[in-house]
C-alpha cells in the first residue's frame, strides 16, 4: 500500500540553524538505561532508530559534570575524553543513516542526589528537593553562575567532539534553566532573581555561551517545560512561558518543549491511563505563535493522521516522540512505506520508564520485547534468522507470551499453530483491557493479532486455532508437533494465597457467593453487593482499578492493603493521579494492614506492624514480639481477594512428567514460557515469547544463552575495541 499523500508533509526537510533535519520524526531525549558506560548498547537503540526512519535521535539526560549525578539512577555523562570517545559509538552510527544526534546536557541542582559523586549540587537559591530524598542545593552566587556556565560550555565542545549535531540546554522537568527561571525555585533578590528578565538571565547567558562556543558547528537547542502545572507559583504559559520564548528565540535553533515538572513527571510522559495522544498541546501550542525558530512537542504521537494535523495546523514544525519511537523504532519508515498496520503502537503502560525510575538497569517495552536486547543479545525488532529446521511447533495459549512467541517463529518461517480455548487472542490482556482507562493497553493484542493473520497467509501450514477445548496433555503429545511451547498464563488465588504469609487465607474462597478473585470481578457473572472489601498483597494496579471500577459503579469500597498500595504505579509515573482518583471516588484506603481470617460477610483485620517493636528472645515456638493485639472484624457484602497470583502450569508439569513419551510421538521438547511459569510484568510475559522463538534451535533452548555484558573486567581493556561493531542475530 503506497503511503498517503498527505503525510507527505512528515517526510519534507527542515533546517534547524547549521543543520538539516531529513524528516520530521524526532526521538527526543529518554532514558534507557545506557548513558555513557554502555556504549555498545547507547548505539545500537539509537541507531536502530535511524534506521527506521528518524531523522534526529538523541542521548538520555546528559550530565555536565560530577555535580550533576543521579545516581542511583543512570544518566549519560560528558565529563571526560572517555565519555566522548563512548558517546562517538552512538553518533557514529546514527551518522551511518544520514541523522542527526542530539545530547541533551543537564544539570539538576537539588534534583541530583551525586551519591557517587558526593560533590554539592548547586541552585539558583537553597530549597530540598521534592523529588530527591534529603538533598538540598548550595545557593549560588556570581563565582559558582560563571563556574557551573562554564561547565556548559566545556559540555558543549566535548559534546561537538563526540559528532553530536544537536547541544542542547535542558531546562525541561525542573532542571536548573527552568530552576532559575521558576519563581517556584528561585528566591533571588540580585539580578538573577525577581523580575522575568532576571530570572531569564541565567539561561539566555548560558545559552549564549553555548552558542558562541559550538553554534558554528552544532544546532542549538532548548527543552523548555513552558507551564510547570501550578499557576502563577511556577511557570505558566501565556505568562513566562511565551515571553521566555520571546526573550530566548534568537539564541536557540530548535524549541523543544513540554509540560510539568520533574516530581510528577507523569504529566508530561503521560501514561495512556489518564492522558491520550497530544494531551499537551493545549499549552504547548502557543510556542509557535511567538517563535520564529523550528518547534517540537510530545504527546505519545503514534498516529500518521494526527502527527499530519499537528505540522499542518502550524502547532508544531516536528514530531517529537519517546515512547513511540521505543514501542516501534521503524514508525517513520512504516509511515512512508504506506504500511500503517505494521505500526506497532505504544500503548502508554510507561513500563519503560518504570526501569529508569527503579534505578537504570536497562529499559524494557511492554510493546517490543527488543528493545534493551539490540546489543546485547542482538535482536533487531524487524528483522528475524531464518529458521534452521522443518520442525513444526505448537503454542498453546495465545496471551502475551503465547502470541509473541507464535509471531516471531513465524516470522523466521517455522509452521505454527497457536491454539487456544478463548475466542480471541490476547490472554488475560482481553480482560485487563476493560479496567477504567486501560482500553489503549489493547494495542498489544491487536498488533500481534493483526501480524499474525498475515504470517498465517503467507505459510498456509500455519493456523490460529481459538475457541477450542482446553489442551491435554494426551492431546498435545498426539498433535503431530515437534515442539510444544506452553503460555497458559496465570490465574489470580481464589484461597487469599499471598506474600505475606505465604500460605492460604483462612476462610478465602472465591468458589463462596461473597468472594471474588480479579478474574470474577473483570467478567461480570458474579453479583457483587453493596459495600465491597478488597483485599490486597499486589504491589501494581489491580487492585487500585478494581476499586476504580467498583466505586464507579456505585459500590462502597474500602481498601484493605498489607502492601504499599500501588507502588510500581510510582515507577510508571501512574501513582499520583491514581491517588487523586482514589480519593475523588471516596475510596476507603487502610493501609498497612490484612486479613488474618475470613467468615461470611466478615473479615478479621490486623494491623500488620501490631505487634511489638522490640525484639526478645522467648524460645522454641514462640514468635519474639510482644503478640498482635490489633485483631478486629470488618464487615462487607462482597470481599474481593488481590492477594497474589499462581501459575497455570500443570499442562507443563504433565508432559514433562511424561517425557519417556515423547520419543514415540515425535515431540522433540517442551518449553515453558510467561505466567505460566511464572506470574509477571506483561512486558517480561512478552520477552520470554520473544526469547525462546529466537533460540529455539538451542539444545537448553528453555534457559536464555548468556547475553554480551558491557562491564570492566579487571586486566583487560575495558570496552571492545577496533573490533567493535553492532551485529544484529539477523
Ligand atoms: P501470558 O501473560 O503468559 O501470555 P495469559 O494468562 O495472558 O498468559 O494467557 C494464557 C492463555 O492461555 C489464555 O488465553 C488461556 O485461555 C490459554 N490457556 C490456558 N490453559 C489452556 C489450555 N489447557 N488449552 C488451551 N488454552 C489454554
Ligand atoms: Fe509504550 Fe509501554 Fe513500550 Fe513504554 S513500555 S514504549 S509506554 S508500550
Amino acid at each position: 500500500m503506497a503511503r498517503d499523500p498527505k503525510h507527505d508533509v512528515l517526510f519534507q526537510p527542515i533546517k534547524i540553524g547549521p543543520k538539516t533535519l531529513r524528516n520530521r520524526f524526532y526521538q527526543v531525549p529518554h532514558c534507557i538505561g545506557a548513558g555513557s558506560d554502555r556504549p555498545g548498547f547507547q548505539a545500537a537503540h539509537r541507531s536502530i532508530k535511524a534506521e527506521g526512519g528518524w531523522a534526529g535521535i538523541n542521548t538520555e539526560y546528559c550530565s555536565i559534570h560530577p555535580e550533576s549525578d543521579d545516581t542511583h539512577r543512570l544518566s549519560a555523562r560528558i565529563w571526560d575524553e572517555g565519555d566522548v570517545r563512548n558517546l562517538r559509538a552512538m553518533t557514529d552510527y546514527i551518522h551511518k543513516y544520514n541523522s542527526l544526534a542530539g545530547v541533551e546536557l543537564w544539570y539538576g541542582g537539588s534534583h541530583a542526589p551525586c551519591m557517587e559523586s558526593r560533590a554539592t549540587p548547586r541552585g539558583p537559591s537553597q530549597y530540598a528537593s521534592e523529588f530527591e530524598t534529603l538533598t538540598y542545593c548550595k545557593e549560588m552566587d556570581f563565582d559558582d553562575i560563571a563556574m557551573v556556565q562554564q561547565y556548559y560550555v566545556d559540555a558543549a565542545l566535548r559534546s561537538r567532539d563526540a559528532g553530536f549535531d544537536i547541544v542542547y540546554v535542558y531546562g525541561a522537568h525542573s532542571y536548573l534553566p527552568l530552576q532559575f527561571l521558576s519563581p517556584y525555585y528561585n528566591k533571588r533578590k540580585d539580578k538573577y532573581g525577581g523580575s522575568l528578565e532576571n530570572r531569564a538571565r541565567f539561561w539566555l547567558e548560558t545559552l549564549e555561551q553555548v552558542r558562541r562556543a559550538v553554534g558554528h558547528d552544532c544546532a542549538i537547542a532548548t527543552r523548555f517545560a513552558v507551564d510547570t502545572l501550578y499557576g502563577d507559583a511556577g511557570v505558566e504559559v501565556e505568562n513566562d512561558g511565551i515571553k521566555f520564548v520571546g526573550l530566548a528565540d534568537s539564541l536557540v535553533d530548535l524549541w523543544d518543549v513540554d509540560v510539568g515538572d520533574i516530581a510528577e513527571w507523569g504529566e508530561d510522559a503521560g501514561p495512556s491511563r489518564f492522558y491520550q495522544q497530544g494531551h499537551q498541546v493545549p499549552w504547548t501550542r502557543f510556542i509557535k505563535q511567538v517563535s520564529k525558530k523550528p518547534v517540537l512537542g510530545v504527546g505519545r504521537f503514534t498516529d500518521p493522521e494526527k502527527m499530519t494535523e499537528i505540522v499542518t495546523k502550524g502547532i508544531a514544525d516536528i514530531i517529537g516522540a519517546a515512547r513511540p519511537s521505543i514501542s516501534d523504532p521503524w514508525l517513520p519508515k512504516k509511515i512512508e512505506e504506506g504500511r500503517y498496520d505494521d505500526i506497532r503502537v505504544c500503548i502508554g503502560c510507561n513500563v519503560c520508564i518504570s526501569r529508569w525510575e527503579i534505578g537504570g538497569p536497562p529499559m524494557i517495552c511492554t510493546q517490543n520485547a527488543t528493545a534493551g536486547e539490540e546489543y546485547r543479545r542482538g535482536w533487531h525488532p524487524e528483522k528475524f534468522p531464518k529458521k534452521t529446521s522443518d520442525d513444526s511447533i505448537l503454542v498453546v495459549g495465545a496471551g502475551p507470551s503465547g502470541s509473541e512467541c507464535a509471531r516471531v517463529l513465524m516470522e523466521r518461517g517455522y509452521t505454527v499453530h497457536l491454539y487456544d480455548t478463548a475466542a480471541k487472542i490476547g490472554g488475560h490482556l482481553n480482560q485487563v483491557t476493560t479496567l477504567p482507562g486501560l482500553g489503549e493497553w489493547s494495542y498489544h493484542r491487536d498488533y500481534r493479532e493483526l501480524q499474525i493473520a498475515k504470517l498465517v497467509k503467507k505459510n498456509k501450514q500455519s493456523q490460529v486455532m481459538l475457541g477450542q477445548k482446553p489442551m491435554t496433555a494426551d492431546d498435545a503429545l498426539a498433535y503431530g508437533a515437534e515442539k510444544i511451547v506452553i503460555a497458559t498464563g496465570s490465574s489470580w488465588n481464589s484461597d487469599g494465597t499471598n506474600c505475606l504469609s505465604h500460605d492460604p487465607l483462612p476462610g478465602a474462597d472465591a468458589s463462596r457467593a461473597d468472594q471474588l478473585t480479579p478474574e470474577q470481578v473483570m467478567d461480570g457473572k458474579k453479583p457483587i453487593g453493596k459495600r465491597v472489601m478488597i483485599l490486597n498483597a499486589d504491589t501494581y494496579f489491580m487492585a487500585p482499578s478494581l476499586a476504580e471500577k467498583l466505586a464507579m459503579a456505585g459500590h462502597e469500597v474500602t481498601l484493605v492493603t498489607g502492601v504499599h498500595l500501588a507502588n510500581y504505579m510510582h515507577f510508571t509515573l501512574e501513582y499520583p493521579n491514581m491517588m487523586r482518583r482514589l480519593h475523588e471516588l471516596h475510596i476507603k484506603e487502610i493501609h498497612n494492614a490484612f486479613a488474618s481470617s475470613i467468615e461470611p460477610g466478615r473479615a478479621q483485620i490486623y494491623d500488620v506492624f501490631g505487634d511489638g517493636s522490640k525484639r526478645i528472645f522467648k524460645g522454641v515456638g514462640k514468635i519474639p514480639r510482644t503478640p498482635n493485639a490489633s485483631h478486629r472484624w470488618m464487615e462487607f457484602d462482597s470481599l474481593v481477594l488481590v492477594t497474589g497470583r499462581h501459575s497455570n502450569d500443570s499442562l507443563h508439569r504433565e508432559l514433562k512428567a511424561r517425557n519417556g513419551e515423547w520419543h514415540k510421538n515425535g515431540v522433540r521438547d517442551v518449553y515453558l514460557i510467561g505466567d505460566a511459569e511464572a506470574p509477571r510484568l506483561i512486558a517480561d510475559a512478552t520477552f520470554t515469547g520473544q526469547r525462546l522463538a529466537r533460540e529455539i534451535e538451542e539444545s537448553k533452548a528453555q534457559f536464555p544463552l548468556p547475553y554480551r555484558r558491557e562491564v570492566a573486567v579487571w586486566g583487560t581493556s575495558h570496552m571492545p575495541g577496533a573490533e567493535f561493531d553492532l551485529e544484529y542475530k539477523i
